[in-house]
C-alpha cells in the first residue's frame, strides 16, 4: 500500500500565529530509566496522569490544530493513547501525530499503528523509535539491560507492518551522549543500510538530564558530526523523493534536505551558548506544553505556568492567561528576544511561522548539504563487521532476520 502523505508541515507557512502545535505527556510513567532524560524529575513526582475526561476537554477547547506531538513518559504506557489519538482527529482534525517510544512494547506499536490508520485515514503517522548506538551502548544509556534487541525488533515489526504506507514515517531517533559519541557515524550508517527507515533525527541531550555528564558536545564536535553523516540524509532524500512523483520529487528533496540542515546549524550555534536564531521562537504562541498532570508551558524547556485543571482544562482560557501572555513576553521577539535553546521541535515549529527567513536559510541549508554530499558505501562484508566490532550477538540478530544469510 503506498498512500501520500498529507501535507501538512506547509499549511503553516504564514506569520499569522495561532495554536498549531500540542505536546501532550501522556503519562508520567516509564518503563526505562535513560541517562539523557530531562524528564525523569518531573516523572519522580509521581503525580496522577490527566484522566481520560480531562485530556477529552482539552480536545474539544483547542480548535483545529495541525500536530500532536505525543511524550511522556513512555507514551505506549497509556493504555487508551488510540482513544486520545482519535479523539484529536475527530475535534481537532490534526494532521501529523508524532508517537515517540522507546520500542519496550513491539506488539503493542503496530497494533495501535494499524487501528490508527483506519480511524484517522487523513492523519500522518510518525513512529520515532528510540534508538541509540549499538548493543550495549544502547542499553547503558537507555539504563534497560535487553532494551536494544526488543527495540530492533519493534523495528523489523514497524518496518513489515508499514513499509510501503507513505503515511507511516519510520524515524529513529539518537541522543547523543558521552556513550555513542564515537561511534554514531557507523551507528547511522547500520541503521540505514539494515533497515528501511524514513529518516534518522540526532538530538543533543538537553535540559537537566538525569546523569550529570552526559552532554559533552561542543559546538565543533557536533557540527563535525553533522558534516560526517550529511550524506546519509542524500540517501534518505533518495528514499522519501521514491514515494513522489514529477515536480514533487526534486522539491521534497530540497526541503527535506534544507530543513534537515537549517535544523542542524541552529541547534550547533547553541550548542556552547545561547545564540540568536535568526528568527523568532514562537513557544507559547503556536505550541502548548501540557504535563502528565495538567501543568502547561510555552515549551519543555521553560517552568510550568499553572495547571490547565485550574482553567477547567480549557485550553482556550490557557492560552488567553496572563500567565501566558507575560511568558510570551518574557520569550520576546525579534532584536528584543532574549531565550535560544537547541531543542529541534520548538526550532522546527518556530521555522514554518517565520516563512521570510525560513526559505533563505533552508536555500542555504540545501546548497551546503549538496557539497557535504558523497557516496554511501557499504556491503554485507563491511556491515558484518561493523556488528562483531560493536559486540552485536549474532544469533539474535539472525533470529531477527538482520543480515542472515
Ligand atoms: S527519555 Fe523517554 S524513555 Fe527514557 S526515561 Fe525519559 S521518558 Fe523514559
Ligand atoms: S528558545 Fe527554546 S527554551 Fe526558549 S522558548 Fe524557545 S523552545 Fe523554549
Amino acid at each position: 500500500m503506498t498512500t501520500k502523505r498529507t501535507k501538512s508541515s506547509f499549511r503553516t507557512m504564514s506569520s499569522k500565529r495561532k495554536l498549531e502545535s500540542i505536546f501532550l505527556f501522556v503519562t508520567g510513567r516509564c518503563n526505562a530509566k535513560c541517562a539523557m532524560c530531562f524528564y525523569a524529575e518531573e516523572m519522580d513526582k509521581k503525580e496522577p496522569d490527566l484522566t481520560f475526561d480531562e485530556i477529552k476537554k482539552i480536545s474539544e477547547t483547542a480548535g483545529e490544530i495541525n500536530r500532536l506531538w505525543i511524550s511522556g513518559g513512555e507514551p505506549t504506557l497509556r493504555e487508551d493513547l488510540p482513544e486520545i489519538i482519535e479523539m484529536f482527529y475527530k475535534n481537532n482534525q490534526v494532521k501529523d501525530v508524532n508517537i515517540p517510544t522507546n520500542g519496550l512494547k513491539p506488539e503493542r506499536i503496530v497494533e495501535w499503528v494499524t487501528r490508527l490508520r483506519k480511524s484517522c485515514p487523513e492523519t500522518n503517522f510518525n513512529v520515532s523509535l528510540s534508538l541509540d548506538g549499538f548493543g550495549k551502548t544502547h542499553d547503558i544509556q537507555r539504563g534497560v539491560p535487553g532494551n536494544f534487541y526488543k527495540a530492533l525488533y519493534t523495528l523489523k515489526l514497524v518496518d513489515e507492518h508499514f513499509r510501503d504506507d507513505g503515511k507511516v514515517l519510520k524515524n529513529i531517533a539518537t541522543v547523543i551522549t558521552k556513550y555513542n559519541i564515537e561511534e554514531i557515524q557507523d551507528f547511522m550508517l547500520w541503521v540505514f543500510a539494515r533497515f528501511h527507515t524514513s529518516t534518522h533525527t540526532i538530538e543533543a541531550a538537553r535540559g537537566m538530564t538525569r546523569d550529570d555528564g552526559v552532554k559533552i558536545l561542543t559546538e565543533s564536535s557536533l557540527r563535525k558530526i553533522q558534516d560526517d553523516v550529511a550524506h546519509i540524509y542524500s540517501g534518505y532524500a533518495d528514499r522519501m523523493v521514491q514515494e513522489t512523483s514529477g515536480f514533487r520529487k526534486p522539491i521534497t528533496r530540497f526541503f527535506y534536505l534544507g530543513f534537515i540542515r537549517t535544523l542542524y546549524n541552529v541547534r550547533a550555534s547553541n550548542i556552547d551558548e545561547p545564540t540568536p536564531w535568526g528568527m523568532d521562537c514562537t513557544a507559547g504562541e503556536t505550541t502548548l506544553v501540557i504535563d502528565y498532570d495538567g501543568r502547561f508551558r510555552a515549551c519543555e524547556l521553560r517552568e510550568p505556568l499553572g495547571n490547565l485543571k485550574d482553567y477547567g482544562c480549557d485550553v482556550s482560557k490557557v492560552m488567553q492567561s496572563d500567565a501566558m501572555k507575560q511568558e510570551i513576553e518574557a520569550i520576546g521577539h525579534g532584536a528584543k528576544a532574549n531565550c535560544w535553546c537547541t531543542h529541534g521541535c520548538w526550532i522546527t515549529s518556530s521555522i514554518v511561522f517565520n516563512p521570510s527567513k525560513m526559505l533563505g536559510m533552508v536555500y542555504k541549508g540545501y546548497r551546503e548539504m549538496k557539497k557535504l554530499n558523497r557516496p554511501i558505501v557499504f556491503d554485507e562484508e563491511m556491515l558484518r563487521g561493523m556488528e562483531e566490532k560493536y559486540g552485536l550477538d549474532r544469533e539474535k540478530l539472525d533470529e531477527l532476520h538482520i543480515g542472515k544469510s
